[in-house]
């Protein structure tokens, strides 16, 4: 088996590497040079574009920033799927809107073509560690084909439905995620402002109603918790820029099917202030400094 892969970020390049690792043989492309040289030098092959990468490949693996890139990659009479061959899968797992995700399974479905959206959750730690999760959309068939290859790059695969339904997925539990960091934010600023210790705060609310992810296993508060970026200047971790992003396209999602998302809403509003205020490479639950009180 052939696989193409086309977007070595943060999130492709050690992805890729890790497929290499497994001794696939594996064609790369990027538009960044030095992207390609790193994969290169680990065995890759460096194709001269992505149509020359996706046209001698059995299954093509796409990890892109946003709606646009996807688009421009996959559909037109220069996209990639007027240029694969007959029984190519498509796996395309950058996060993008779902109207977007069924857009383009719908234009690899016309020419026959297998295609599944595959959105990860386990960020560049989860990427280089092989232990990323898939959540995935599209038909069964096509994911069933997939899945020797996202094994090699994660550990859970989850199929939530048909077309699109992995970018819808994916956002679902994004939107919750940003709602929880800044609540747990919030509640914590609300507590310290009153004199008591975030750790001991912490402690009593993740024994009691208010225990969420972000409070017991990210929280926000510095020190509070080792090895977590609130306790190393927030640096790493899931930045406050892709947050805004997911929220964005929550709430695009909230729009196409007119379901009401005030929370996420206003949740997308504090990141954008935030991000604004020049945090956007900052770790998301950096939106703690929106509330802390300015002495
Ligand atoms: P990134 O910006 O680091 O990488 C994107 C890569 O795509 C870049 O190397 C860029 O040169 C390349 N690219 C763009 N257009 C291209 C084209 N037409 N042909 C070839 N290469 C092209 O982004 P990332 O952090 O790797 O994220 C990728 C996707 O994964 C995004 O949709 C993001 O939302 C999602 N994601 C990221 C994380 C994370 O923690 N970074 C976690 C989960 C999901």
């Amino acid at each position: 088996m052939h696989i193409a892969f086309i977007g070595l970020g943060n999130m492709g390049a050690p992805m890729a590497h890790n497929l290499l690792r497994a001794g696939r043989t594996v064609s790369v492309f990027d538009l960044s040079a030095a992207a390609m040289e790193s994969l290169h030098s680990a065995g890759a092959r460096a194709a001269s574009s992505a149509l020359a990468a996706v046209r001698e490949a059995d299954v093509i693996v796409t990890m892109l920033p946003a709606d646009r890139h996807v688009r421009e990659l996959y559909l037109g009479e220069q996209g990639i799927l007027a240029h694969a061959a007959g029984n190519a899968l498509f796996i395309d797992c950058s996060t993008i809107a779902a109207d977007a995700a069924r857009e383009v399974a719908a234009a690899a479905a016309e020419r026959g073509l297998a295609m599944i959206d595959a959105p990860v959750s386990g960020g560049t730690a989860g990427a280089a560690a092989g232990t990323l999760t898939f959540i995935v959309g599209g038909e069964t068939a096509a994911l069933e084909r997939a899945r020797p290859v996202l094994e090699q790059m994660g550990k859970n695969i989850f199929h939530a439905g048909g077309p699109g339904a992995g970018q819808v997925a994916k956002i679902c539990n994004n939107m919750l995620l940003g709602i929880l960091m800044a609540g747990t934010a919030e509640a914590l600023n609300l507590g310290v402002a009153h004199g008591l210790d975030p750790k001991v705060l912490s402690e009593i609310m993740a024994k009691s109603s208010g225990r969420n992810w972000a409070l017991e296993l990210y929280n926000p508060w510095p020190g509070v918790m080792d090895n977590v970026p609130a306790s190393r200047g927030y640096a790493g971790g899931f930045g406050s820029s892709l947050m805004l992003k997911d929220l964005g396209l929550a709430q695009q999602a909230a729009q196409s099917a007119q379901a009401a998302t005030p929370l996420g809403s206003l949740a997308r509003q504090l990141y954008q202030l935030h991000t604004q205020q020049g945090h956007g490479q900052q770790d998301f639950s950096s939106i703690l400094r929106l509330f802390q009180q300015k002495s």
